[in-house]
């Protein structure tokens, strides 16, 4: 019972521990977790600013004003339409 209190302690005194954020998302693109700060979030789904790119033309998205979702599928605004 002692080695465990050592151990709490020293779980407790560790700073990295700080940092871990059980708030990580995954991105619904590639399944990476999203630990950039950089994260788009779309229709209840997180992607990298990256991954979010439409998948017709491919053209990125995430300086877009605005994108479409269906089925998990991203769209620029000329190819939902
Ligand atoms: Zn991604
Ligand atoms: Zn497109």
């Amino acid at each position: 019972m002692q080695q465990n209190s050592r151990v709490a302690l020293a779980f407790g005194m560790c700073p990295s521990e700080n940092k871990i954020k059980t708030e990580l998302r995954s991105c619904a693109a590639c399944g990476e977790p999203i630990s950039d700060r950089y994260l788009l979030e779309v229709g209840g789904c997180t992607w990298h600013g990256s991954c979010l790119r439409c998948c017709v033309c491919l053209s990125p998205l995430d300086r877009q004003p605005s994108c479409f979702l269906r089925e998990r599928q991203v769209y620029c605004k000329a190819d939902y339409t």
